[in-house]
């Protein structure tokens, strides 16, 4: 009797702590990163920024968004139009809803699910992300930056699956496959798109798609050696080419 009443007893803490977790808890916690607070315009900080290298591909045609931690009216555009993209109400202010959708959309190394870092590393064989313009964390850090965008690529297309066939190149790797030793790939701000499911989505739809998913560089069939892949990488300035696309 003593010991079923201490069960019962403890069932009830339990349940109570259950119900204590599951009002006051933030929404989710994600083993990548879990942001804290609402974060609107007017807003600043890491949190935020790690918010922007998420929504940068939602920014616009042509955008190519400062990851700046600072919360301005284009990190509110890109969040409305994730939100839209995902099905959630388009106010541009993330909260619970919009975190809930980022963590799906993850993995615990931070990659988005439908990226990952081995096919990111894959240039000359997976090498690692030294030897390349930059240091290998700055390499990781626009990795990851062009995933991000690769994912929102990928979805604006209808979800259908893309492959990485090239991604950081070291500065000799580079050279090794015809490159000049000092471009995209070796900053890690670049990757070359394949679609991996048969034709579909072509070369040209891929790079259409990619003027609207925060590529500044995009470079694709009838461009000197693009006509197996659309390149695309993060550089601020804008560098478009795909003649037989009429782009
Ligand atoms: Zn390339």
């Amino acid at each position: 009797m003593r010991l079923r009443a201490l069960f019962a007893s403890l069932a009830l803490v339990l349940s109570s702590l259950l119900v204590v977790t599951a009002t006051s808890a933030p929404a989710q916690a994600d083993e990548c990163y879990s942001w804290g607070r609402t974060l609107s315009e007017g807003a600043s900080g890491s949190d935020v920024a790690e918010l922007q290298v998420r929504v940068a591909g939602w920014a616009g045609y042509g955008v190519n968004m400062a990851i700046d931690g600072q919360f301005g009216p284009q990190t509110r555009a890109a969040v409305a139009s994730f939100q839209s993209a995902y099905g959630l109400a388009a106010d541009g202010v993330a909260g619970p809803a919009t975190f809930s959708t980022i963590y799906a959309l993850q993995d615990a190394d931070c990659t988005p699910v439908h990226f990952s870092w081995a096919e990111v590393d894959g240039g000359c064989g997976q090498g690692g992300y030294s030897g390349g313009s930059v240091s290998a964390a700055t390499v990781r850090t626009n990795l990851l930056r062009a995933m991000w965008r690769a994912e929102a690529l990928r979805h604006r297309m209808g979800d259908q699956p893309l492959r990485v066939t090239s991604g950081f190149r070291s500065k000799a790797c580079d050279q090794s496959v015809g490159g000049s030793g000092s471009g995209q790939h070796t900053y890690g701000t670049a990757i070359d798109l394949v679609p991996a499911g048969g034709g579909s989505p072509s070369f040209c739809t891929i790079a259409s798609n990619a003027r609207h998913a925060g590529f500044g560089g995009i470079f694709g069939p009838g461009y000197p050696g693009h006509d197996d892949h659309t390149h695309v990488d993060t550089r601020t300035s804008r560098a478009w080419s795909a003649p037989s696309c009429g782009i």
